[in-house]
């Protein structure tokens, strides 16, 4: 018989972490997608997840032994202003697993009914942001970013209200930890400290192992968790991506991106660029994720100073002294991902202004953000044609760029066809273009036709090939397939 072999650190923590209750059971179960390789790659059996039992337990109807389903509790600023209760209002944690690579990974149910923080919602989800999450969160692991994946999603066979009456889904969803910014901050504005001690070992020895033998292992946590999300940051803004509810309580302890809502690609580059309905004032504009996510990681070291000294004004210092290492992190992270997509191996003082005024040039030209780059990869291919000017409307703007980045690369020891290459992993073909994922999500959602779902996941699993039969999936949108907003679905 197969099992699921959990292992439930998080619910050995106290009781006040989370509140203990079984997903509700839903009326007609279908399995619409199971992740194969990833279910492999955490020793479970695809076969028995395809099976009634799997899918039993994939939408909540039962849980399997050695589960031990909580939701947990957090607090969160959404949008500047701080809601001490939030917590899992739709997902449930079944449980932890071992993954064969010795990691430790939670599997939670999103859209698996209401829970006690679930204050006026279902408790359920949508087909359509079920399906979003899906694609968008695989097409980052593909690419490369740290990100929470998607195991399965199972339709309900019952309707969620929301303007209308919608499908519902149920997404399992994988991550390295569902642990957030705002788990900290429930317990410290509660005055926890206890919780906050109990909580940060549980992080270190999970995440963060290295900064159990720091000085003040707080303060090592606190340096951990802003380079890895500078880190994160840095990819995001290198693929485009707009994640759109920065939200302190969507922004994982562990450097993850997490809570797909109304994320997005970007098309033309323009740093003001917002797809979120909710996000009015464009406080989570794709440029404008980095200050945010500084913004979001001083909320976490407001939260942990108890834990770094007992003297307020040496735990406020320490703690600015780790926020003052954010932009340096974060500025290389960048330099680093836009020298890998420009080709350059060798780190010169002129390259930051080179990175600079090309995407100076693509706003005023309104370029393609993700056509651009990868032009630039078959422009790099002595073979190529020379096509990127193409994307600007005034040629000579990028004549002028271009010039001086062929100089540049003049200074790199790479051959042309060694250089191609490896500007075509660092720049993708195809990345989820929001109004292919919209028609996809809408296809399924009003026909129950899962074929350009399943189309554009097979396309956006090989990002970096040319896939010439799929070429209409790089392209940008025509103007009356541009999609105005993106909305959460909750
Ligand atoms: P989000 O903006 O999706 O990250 O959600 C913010 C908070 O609202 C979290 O505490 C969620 O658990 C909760 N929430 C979102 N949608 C629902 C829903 N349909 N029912 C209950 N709680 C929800
Ligand atoms: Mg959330």
């Amino acid at each position: 018989m197969a099992t699921v072999a959990f292992d439930n650190s998080y619910a050995r923590l106290p009781e006040r972490f989370f509140a203990r209750l079984d997903p509700t059971p839903v009326r007609a179960p279908q399995l619409v997608r199971l992740n194969e390789t990833l279910a492999a790659s955490l020793g479970l059996d695809p076969q028995w997840l395809a099976g009634p039992q799997g899918v039993a337990m994939m939408a909540g109807n039962a849980v399997p032994e050695g589960a031990f389903p909580i939701a947990t509790a957090y607090a969160g600023h959404q949008f500047g202003g701080f809601s001490p209760q939030l917590g899992d209002g739709r997902a449930i944690l079944l449980g932890e697993v071992l993954g064969r690579d010795g990691r430790r990974y939670d599997i939670q149910l999103k859209g698996s009914g209401p829970t006690p923080f679930s204050r006026n919602g279902d408790g359920r989800a949508a087909l359509g942001p079920v399906l979003r999450e899906y694609i968008v969160s695989e097409a980052m692991a593909v690419l490369g970013v740290p990100t929470t994946r998607a195991l399965a999603a199972v339709t309900t066979g019952q309707p969620v209200r929301r303007q209308r009456a919608l499908p519902g889904a149920v997404l399992t969803r994988v991550a390295s930890s569902h642990i957030r910014i705002g788990t900290f901050q429930f317990f410290a504005a509660r005055g926890d400290a206890e919780a906050l001690a109990a909580l940060t070992d549980h992080v270190v020895a999970r995440h963060y192992p290295q900064a159990a033998g720091h000085a003040v292992p707080a303060l090592g946590l606190l340096e951990a968790v802003i380079a890895a999300q500078a880190r994160l940051v840095a990819q995001w803004m290198t693929l485009g991506f707009i994640h759109g509810v920065m939200n302190t309580d969507n922004m994982s302890i562990a450097g993850e991106t997490i809570d797909y809502g109304p994320c997005a690609f970007m098309d033309a580059y323009d740093p003001a660029t917002v797809f979120s309905s909710i996000d009015e004032r464009g406080r989570y504009a794709y440029g404008n994720q980095p200050p945010m996510a500084l913004w979001n990681l001083t909320r976490l070291a407001e939260a942990l100073l108890p834990l770094l000294s007992a003297e307020e004004d040496a735990a406020i210092a320490m703690a600015q002294e780790a926020l003052g290492g954010f932009w340096p992190a974060f500025q290389s992270a960048l330099l680093t991902g836009f020298r890998r997509k420009l080709g350059l191996a060798r780190e010169e003082e002129g390259d930051f202004a080179l990175v600079r005024d090309l995407l100076e040039a693509m706003q005023r030209a309104q370029a393609d953000f993700t056509a651009t780059f990868r032009s630039l990869a078959e422009d790099a291919d002595p073979r190529g044609q020379g096509t990127t000017q193409a994307l600007f409307g005034a040629p000579e703007v990028f004549e002028a760029w271009a010039e001086r980045w062929r100089q540049r690369l003049g200074r790199e020891v790479a051959t042309p066809q060694q250089r191609a290459a490896a500007m075509r992993l660092a720049n993708p073909r195809f990345i989820p273009r929001n109004h292919r994922v919209e028609a996809a999500l809408e296809a399924a959602v009003e026909h129950g036709d899962f074929a350009p779902f399943e189309t554009l996941m097979a396309v956006l699993a090989k990002p970096f090939d040319e896939q010439p039969e799929h070429a209409d999936y790089a392209l940008a949108p025509q103007p009356h397939e541009r999609v105005a907003a993106t909305f959460c679905g909750t």
